[in-house]
C-alpha cells in the first residue's frame, strides 16, 4: 500500500539504474507536454524550501546521479544566515539531490516548468543523515515492520496581498475572489491533487484548502506542491500568497495534520480510530497512538510550530490548539478529534475518523513534522498509552485549578520553552538519530537568537515573505 516505504537505505548500482530510466521516460512524456525545467525541491531544517532545477533532457542522469547541492541548508534560518552545527552545514562538502520519479509533475500557472521533491543522499549513495524526508521514511517503515499505517495529511491556510475583504467565511469574500480560488482549484487538480474542499478562513484575506489523506512521505510532499501550486497561481492573479502563521491578522495560518493508523490486514488496512470500545470509539490502539501524540506535544513543538513567529499563532481562543489537551470536533484542544459522519452506509463509516494535530503550522518542514508525530504515535502504542478525559469546552475558559484536576496544561509559550522539552525528549532524539536531532536543536536555538529583542511586528514582517 505505501509506495514510498520500499526504497532501500542505499542507492546501489541497481537502485540508480531503476531511478534513472523511469525519470527518463518520464522526461519524454513531460517534454510532449512542452516542460522544459525540473525544479528538485528539498525542505531545509527551518522550513524553507530550497531548489535546484535541471533542464528536462538531464532528468534521467540527476535521477541516477543526482544534482550537487551544498549540506549548508540543513544549517541555514528562515534569514538565509547559519548557525554552526555540530554535524551539518558550512562551505565543506556536497550532497546529491535524487528526483522522485513517481511525483514528478508539471507545476500549474508555471508553463515550462515540472516539479520533484528530492531524497538527499552523499556522494556514496548513503541516506543523507540530516535529510527530513529520509527520517519519515524510516518512521514510516519502522511503523510497517509492526504492522502499522498511517495515513495523513496536511490543511493548508494562507494569506494574500493585497486584500480580499469581506466577512470571515463569507460568500462576498468568495465572490471577489472566485477566479483566483477557481485557477486554485483547478490548478491543484492540473497537478493531480484533489482538493477536499476550499473556504474563506476567519481573517480577511485568508483562504484555506484541505486534501485527501495518504500515505505520510506522500502527504508531506503533496503539501510542498499544494503550496507551490498555490504560491504560483497567485502570483499569475498578481497576488502574493504567505503561509506563514502570522501575517498581520489577528487570527493566524495553522498547517493541522489530519492522521489515522490503520492496522495492516489480509483483506487490506483498517482503521482503528473508530469501531472500539474507547473514548468516541476509539480502539484500544488508535486510543495509545494519540495518547502517545498528546503526551509528546511540548517536545514535538519544536518540529511543527518551529519558529519564533509560531508562537504567535499559537496563542488561546484563536483556534490554534495552545492547550495539550484532546476533545471530540474541540478546535480549542491542540488534539481535535474528528469521528466524521456515521451511519452513511458508505466507507466514510469505518475509515472517516482520525485526529487533527491543530498546534502545527506552515514553518513546519512537514517531513521533520511526521517523523515526529509518528513517532509519538509509536511510542505510545509500545507503551499502550490511554488518554485522559476528553475536554469538552475552551480549555482557557477553565480556572487553573480546574485545568489541573483535567490534566490540561498550557502548550510551550515560546521556541525556547518548546526546544528544551525537545531536547529533553529520548523518543525524539532516538527516532531522529543525533545529526539530525541536534541540528533541529541548533537551528531552533538560532531562529530564537535571531528575532531575540525583536517586536511581534518585527517578527510577523521579517516571517511574511519567507514562507
Ligand atoms: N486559522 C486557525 C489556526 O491558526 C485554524 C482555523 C480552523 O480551525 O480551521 O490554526
Ligand atoms: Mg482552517
Amino acid at each position: 500500500m505505501d509506495e514510498h516505504a520500499a526504497q532501500p537505505p542505499h542507492l546501489t548500482p541497481a537502485r540508480r539504474a531503476v531511478l534513472g530510466e523511469a525519470a527518463a521516460a518520464q522526461a519524454e512524456e513531460l517534454m510532449a507536454e512542452n516542460v522544459s525545467v525540473v525544479a528538485l525541491t528539498f525542505v531545509d531544517t527551518a522550513g524553507i524550501v530550497r531548489v535546484k532545477a535541471v533542464p528536462v533532457e538531464r532528468l534521467g542522469q540527476a535521477a541516477a546521479l543526482g544534482v550537487g547541492a551544498s549540506p549548508c541548508f540543513d544549517a541555514f534560518l528562515q534569514d538565509d544566515s547559519a548557525v554552526p552545527a555540530r554535524f551539518t552545514g558550512g562551505a565543506i562538502g556536497d550532497l546529491r539531490l535524487h528526483p522522485v520519479p513517481e511525483r514528478l509533475t508539471p507545476l500549474p500557472a508555471l508553463p515550462g516548468w515540472a516539479w520533484a521533491p528530492a531524497d538527499r543522499y552523499g556522494q556514496d549513495g548513503a541516506p543523507h543523515p540530516v535529510d527530513g524526508r529520509a527520517a519519515l521514511r524510516r518512521e514510516t517503515d519502522r511503523l510497517a515492520a509492526e504492522g502499522w499505517s498511517v495515513r495523513a495529511a496536511f490543511e493548508v491556510e494562507w494569506t494574500t496581498a493585497p486584500e480580499f475583504a469581506g466577512p470571515a467565511y463569507g460568500m462576498t469574500r468568495l465572490i471577489d475572489a472566485a477566479a483566483y480560488l477557481r485557477d486554485v482549484v483547478q490548478g491543484l487538480a492540473a497537478a493531480g491533487i484533489a482538493a477536499d474542499q476550499v473556504h474563506p478562513e476567519y481573517s480577511p484575506s485568508q483562504f484555506e484548502v484541505s486534501v485527501a489523506a495518504e500515505d505520510p512521505v506522500g502527504a508531506a510532499d503533496t503539501t510542498i506542491l499544494v503550496r507551490q501550486v498555490i504560491r504560483a497561481v497567485s502570483r499569475e492573479h498578481g497576488v502574493a500568497a504567505s503561509f506563514a502563521p502570522r501575517t498581520g491578522a489577528e487570527v493566524g495560518n495553522g498547517g493541522h495534520v489530519h492522521l489515522s493508523l490503520w492496522r495492516a490486514d489480509e483483506g487490506g488496512p483498517v482503521s482503528v480510530m473508530s469501531g472500539g470500545t474507547g473514548p468516541c470509539g476509539l480502539t484500544p490502539e488508535g486510543e495509545a497512538f494519540t495518547a502517545g501524540i498528546l503526551a509528546r506535544l511540548p517536545a514535538l513543538l519544536a518540529l511543527g510550530a518551529p519558529s519564533v513567529v509560531s508562537y504567535l499563532r499559537l496563542v488561546p481562543s484563536h483556534w490554534a490548539g495552545a492547550f495539550a489537551c484532546w476533545g471530540l470536533e474541540n478546535r480549542e484542544a491542540a488534539l481535535r478529534l474528528i469521528t466524521g459522519p456515521a451511519g452513511t452506509g458508505t466507507a466514510a463509516d469505518t475509515e472517516a475518523a482520525n485526529v487533527e494535530v491543530k498546534c502545527f503550522d506552515a514553518t513546519a518542514n512537514p517531513y521533520l513534522a511526521l517523523a515526529g508525530l509518528l513517532a509519538a504515535g509509536r511510542a505510545g502504542l509500545a507503551a499502550g498509552a490511554v488518554l485522559p478525559a476528553p475536554v469538552t469546552t475552551d480549555p482557557a475558559l477553565l480556572d487553573a485549578a480546574e485545568r489541573d484536576r483535567l490534566g490540561v496544561a498550557a502548550l510551550p509559550a515560546s521556541l525556547d520553552e518548546a526546544v528544551a522539552a525537545f531536547e529533553a525528549d529520548p523518543v525524539l532524539a532516538e527516532a531522529l538519530g543525533e545529526p539530525l536531532a541536534d541540528t533541529v536543536a541548533a537551528v531552533r536555538r538560532g531562529e530564537s537568537a535571531l528575532f531575540a529583542g525583536a517586536s511581534p511586528e518585527q517578527i510577523i514582517e521579517a516571517a511574511r515573505g519567507r514562507f
